[in-house]
């Protein structure tokens, strides 16, 4: 038997695969001989072993300006030293050699480097305002040493140190907590953050879009080409509704003093004028402070950070007489006809409550110019607690204004529940209401409080929040402005009595205890107030007023702590507050030719 091998037949699918291995090796051995060996010296030259790399360009923050277009806070350029701490803080050499440059000790540069260790690997701000022959020195360090760069950015500053610290705030380098919310609104970090005041509140306003530079690079980081560029767009202009002029006055009033001033615009809310004192110094928290610098100005017992306007509360004495006369009116048992006996004092219970003087007969007008207790006394016992604190709550009272800046407190409207948390034995006696109505014991109010009922009367009822705000210019010149926002409430009383308010207050200033500080040419209203507070120590001194008595354009209230009495302290700067603001803003005004009027503190007592 023949037995025939069967020959295998090769198919062109048993050559493919080699021959694909075959082509694919030999292309990427061609591709290497080419790249290692033909192009190896040009490609040298042109050092296209790159990567892309961007060059973040800051925005500029956008700027702050008073009412009147008066820059309050701008940018400008400026050298800023950054670290990224993670590197720096263990080279001793580098820490040596920057001490000498920035003639900062060792200790001192380290002590600024523990504030931002808690982001060791990201560039973080360290010194700004650097001069240039010290940038220059600094950059040089940068090719030996990582983790230093030197940079030319926009950095804010402030037309005035002191001035504006309590509603302007500060920036500085964001904390953790602070990183966290720019990315929770969908944003990146920024170098540096509001702290405290319009800096703070309108962070995503001012703040701006980076932009920056795409760039290819070689191995050392170096530029080689430009591939697009970003340019940032700088954050929104504020215009704010403070009044520079009435700012400086208010400063200057307060100067060596502790005390608050507040302003409003009573047809709109507007912040006119917004002082604190003693205030700090916002350019030392620009440049950065240390752990010391910052716990000697958190220690201090001035509380230089306090912002007293909003942030402190004092018993309010007789400016509180006018929302007792508002509770009567509210409560209709009100009658500028009706007269109570003033024999010196009063008697309610077992408490005496003293008057200045025996002022005899007195009406509604000349109690509130005389500031008779009491007359006071009398109306309180008359509405009772409750109408007092019904209108308390209307007016505000108990309760934060919402004010456009943080920090703000609601003092003390001593409520039911109040006495039963507060009190032992808890009990309210008639007593207890008759102290109330003079603004003294278990009542606390702010400054800001106070200038918004002085804003209520001044425009017959209109409750508006006060803002500091009063427009935003976005960065393509449309203006946004939201002034119907704040409009709150309406306090219900019948125009005459409103009328009778303006009336009694307008009689303060021509008879009664501001009548050493009229204006020639303007009527204006006031009421004063002085504060018992602690045994020993001096009242304090309190104002409310408002200007023109017809068509009024500004209100305001005024406390200077532990001075004495309200008509000598508070009164002068709220005669300086009306008189340059109304004349600034009522052209007849400038047209009769009336003079500044001087402030004439005067030591005599005899008036509350
Ligand atoms: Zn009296």
């Amino acid at each position: 038997m023949i037995h025939v091998e069967k020959v295998r037949q090769y198919t062109y699918r048993d050559y493919l695969i080699p021959c694909l291995v075959v082509m694919v090796m030999t292309g990427l051995f061609y591709r290497l001989w080419n790249l290692q060996v033909v192009r190896s010296e040009d490609l040298k030259k042109e050092g296209k072993w790159f990567t892309r790399a961007i060059n973040v360009k800051h925005a500029p923050r956008g700027k702050i300006v008073d009412r009147n277009g008066m820059l309050l806070a701008g940018v400008k350029k400026e050298f800023v030293f950054s670290i990224q701490a993670g590197y720096v803080k263990y080279n001793t050499e580098l820490l040596n050699k920057l001490s000498s440059i920035l003639e900062i000790s060792v200790h001192e540069i380290l002590d600024k480097i523990k504030s931002i260790c808690y982001r060791p690997y990201l560039f973080t701000r360290l010194y700004t305002g650097i001069s240039v022959e010290k940038a220059a020195m600094i950059a040089e360090l940068e090719i030996f040493h990582k983790g230093i760069r030197v940079d030319s950015e926009p950095i804010r500053f402030y037309s005035s140190h002191k001035d504006y610290s309590h509603f302007l705030g500060y920036v500085h380098n964001p904390n953790e907590g602070e990183i966290q919310r720019l990315l929770d609104n969908g944003e990146k970090p920024r170098p540096v953050v509001g702290k405290s005041g319009i800096e703070y509140r309108y962070e995503l306003k001012l703040m701006g879009i980076p932009g920056g530079e795409n760039l290819d690079v070689d191995v050392r980081s170096k530029p080689l080409k430009l591939v697009s560029v970003k340019n940032p767009v700088p954050g929104s202009m504020l215009v704010l509704g403070i009044d520079q002029k009435l700012q400086e006055i208010a400063t200057e009033g307060l100067k060596g003093r502790k005390g608050a001033v507040v302003a409003l615009d009573p047809k709109s809310g507007e912040v006119l004028c917004l002082a604190s004192s003693p205030a700090y110094n916002i350019e030392r928290f620009k440049k950065g402070l240390t752990l010391k610098e910052w716990k000697d100005i958190r220690d201090d017992k001035s509380s230089p950070m306090l912002n007293r306007a909003v942030s402190s509360c004092y018993a309010p004495a007789s400016i509180f007489k006018l929302v007792l006369a508002i509770a009567a009116m509210q409560k209709g048992i009100f009658s500028e006809h009706h007269y109570t006996y003033c024999g010196g004092y009063s008697q309610v219970g077992n408490r005496k409550f003293r008057c200045l003087s025996q002022h005899g007969e007195m009406n509604f007008f000349t109690a509130l110019a005389k500031s008779c207790n009491t007359y006071f006394v009398d109306l309180a016992l008359k509405i009772g607690i409750d109408g007092i604190r019904r209108t308390c709550e209307d007016l505000g009272l108990g309760e934060k204004t919402g004010i456009d800046i943080a920090g703000e407190i609601t003092g003390i409207v001593p409520s039911e529940s109040w006495i039963r948390k507060w009190r032992n034995p808890p009990v309210w006696r008639s007593g207890d209401t008759a102290n109330l109505g003079l603004g003294q014991g278990e009542i606390s109010v702010t400054p800001i409080q106070m200038a918004q009922i002085a804003s209520v009367i001044a425009s017959k009822g209109s409750r508006y929040t006060p803002h500091i705000l009063k427009t935003e210019i976005l960065p393509n010149g449309i203006m946004c402005s939201n002034s119907n926002d704040y409009f709150c409430k309406k306090i219900n009383l019948p125009t005459h009595y409103w009328e009778i308010l303006h009336k009694a207050m307008e009689q303060v200033v021509l008879f009664g205890t501001v009548s050493r500080y009229r204006i020639p040419g303007i009527d204006w209203c006031a009421k004063t107030g002085t504060a018992q507070h602690k045994k020993g120590e001096k009242p304090h001194s309190w104002c409310m007023a408002f200007g023109p008595k017809e068509n009024p354009s500004i209100a305001l209230c005024i406390i200077v702590e532990s001075v004495g009495y309200g008509s000598q302290f508070a009164a002068p700067i709220a005669q300086l507050l009306i008189n340059s603001y109304i004349r600034r803003h009522t052209p007849q005004n400038h047209a009769s030719g009336v003079g500044e009027v001087d402030i004439n503190i005067s030591t005599d007592n005899q008036n509350l």
